[in-house]
């Protein structure tokens, strides 16, 4: 905030100068513990109470969305292994990229699109479920696809929901609310692509847009719905059930891992790279991670070169009291999903013991992966999931230290990465295109 003493805190943090220069940086936590923070608020439980209640609703998510048909209504994505994808890389950034890299394709997680289908989605299902037992229409016992019935949608429309978002919850949250029956609010920052808010719009659901960035738009759509007792308010800076909703891929990621007979254990590390925006996405897998694999997973959390907010809260362990305009920094960005200038404190303080670090990666990064991921893989990936993919090449370039520190040199030929792809499939075919004609465009 005001009393931000950068030059402080560039004496006691040299690497914020890099930072504050724009350039990429790997920075290793600390503070890591191998242990989760027992401090009461969020327990372990609270992420097998979210699988629980997923599993509940399966019935009526199958036949409300018929293409979660085959998963059995349950919302999941398939990992992959990207070999091409990896050879290019090792070409291309003149690198040796030891142990399986395989992507966990959350950018076509079924209903919306991207992870935001974990957290979002599973908060507006506790949200209604809540409220129909409360009022006596449901019991947990009940086949919930009785939801479908028109009586609980005239029902659920006496209540609101509101979010703020740069785009992604927004649709999720959309999407599955307006199902349901819910009179939706988001409140869009103003990175928020055009087709994500006339998407919404074609649903019924009213879009507010703002001129300014997204932890702007949070506080306004907080505020409005404090005037409003039917509203729930979906808050990405703070919410436990957003949370608990994201960390439940881990414990369906260990089965996934398991049937494709990939060990984890003390001679075979797991590395996870995720993108990294207000935190509550990457930080609830990474929760539900560590609480599952311990010190044999290590997790790195990526953000665009403007936009650093949980690098520079969780370095400086100022969390959310430190913005990156405070060093200077624009949070201008085509990552729209992570464009966010402030990270959560809540998340921030909970990855401390957790995570192994946080990067930064050029936007341009983003798009060459982009294209490299679709003519090497045939996947399409929006900009943002890319960030994902510069974590391997910056741990090969600049992790030596934290590998030798951890006895890991040896094990990398026996490792396992994941890069979290956390979106695309939402993304219209215009846009696509133009995504990857900026090669030409740059060039
Ligand atoms: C929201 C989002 C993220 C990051 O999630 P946070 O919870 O904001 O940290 C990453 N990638 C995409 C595509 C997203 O939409």
């Amino acid at each position: 905030m005001e009393n931000v003493n950068i030059y402080k805190l560039v004496k006691n943090f040299p690497l914020l100068g890099d930072v504050r220069k724009g350039e990429p940086v790997l920075w290793i936590n600390p503070n890591k513990q191998n242990q989760l923070l027992n401090n009461g608020e969020f327990t372990f439980d609270m992420v097998e109470d979210a699988a629980t209640r997923l599993q509940r609703f399966s019935s009526y998510i199958k036949v409300a969305f018929p293409q979660t048909s085959q998963q059995e209504g349950i919302i999941e994505s398939p990992i992959k292994e990207i070999v091409s994808m990896q050879k290019q890389i090792e070409a291309k950034y003149e690198i040796e990229l030891p142990g399986k890299l395989l992507l966990k394709c959350d950018h076509s997680l079924p209903i919306s699109g991207s992870i935001k289908a974990r957290g979002g989605i599973y908060e507006v299902l506790k949200y209604a479920e809540n409220l129909a037992i409360q009022h006596g229409y449901l019991s947990i016992h009940d086949d919930y696809a009785k939801l479908q019935d028109p009586f609980f949608k005239e029902f659920f429309s006496q209540f609101k929901i509101a979010v703020g978002s740069t785009g992604n919850l927004g649709l999720s949250i959309g999407i599955m609310g307006a199902k349901l029956g819910f009179q939706v609010t988001v409140h869009m920052s103003h990175d928020a692509k055009t087709w994500k808010k006339q998407m919404l719009r074609s649903k019924g659901v009213h879009v507010i847009e703002y001129e300014s960035d997204y932890s702007l738009a949070v506080e306004e759509g907080r505020k409005q719905a404090e005037l409003d007792p039917t509203c729930h308010f979906i808050d990405d800076e703070n919410s436990v059930d957003l949370f608990s909703g994201y960390a439940v891929s881990a414990l369906r990621l260990q089965k996934q891992l398991q049937e494709v007979n990939i060990q984890v254990d003390e001679n075979h590390p797991l590395f996870v790279y995720l993108p990294c925006g207000v935190g509550g996405g990457p930080g609830g897998v990474a929760y539900g991670l560590k609480a599952i694999y311990g010190e044999h997973v290590h997790i790195f959390f990526g953000e665009p070169l403007q936009s650093p907010c949980m690098l520079i809260g969780m370095m400086t362990g100022l969390h959310d009291q430190i913005a990156v305009s405070d060093i200077g920094l624009t949070n201008v960005t085509e990552a729209d999903g992570l464009a966010v200038g402030r990270a959560s404190k809540f998340v921030g303080k909970m990855m401390d013991p957790i995570i192994s670090g946080c990067y930064t990666v050029d936007d341009d990064f983003l798009f060459d992966s982009l294209i490299g991921m679709y003519e090497q893989e045939n996947i399409f990936m929006e900009p943002s999931a890319h960030a994902g993919v510069f974590g391997p090449i910056q741990l090969v370039k600049e992790g030596k230290d934290y590998l030798e520190a951890t006895y890991l040199v040896e094990k990398m030929t026996k490792s396992t990465h994941i890069v979290w792809s956390t979106g695309g499939d939402m993304v219209p075919t215009e846009q696509r295109q133009e995504y990857l004609q900026k090669r030409n465009r740059n060039k």
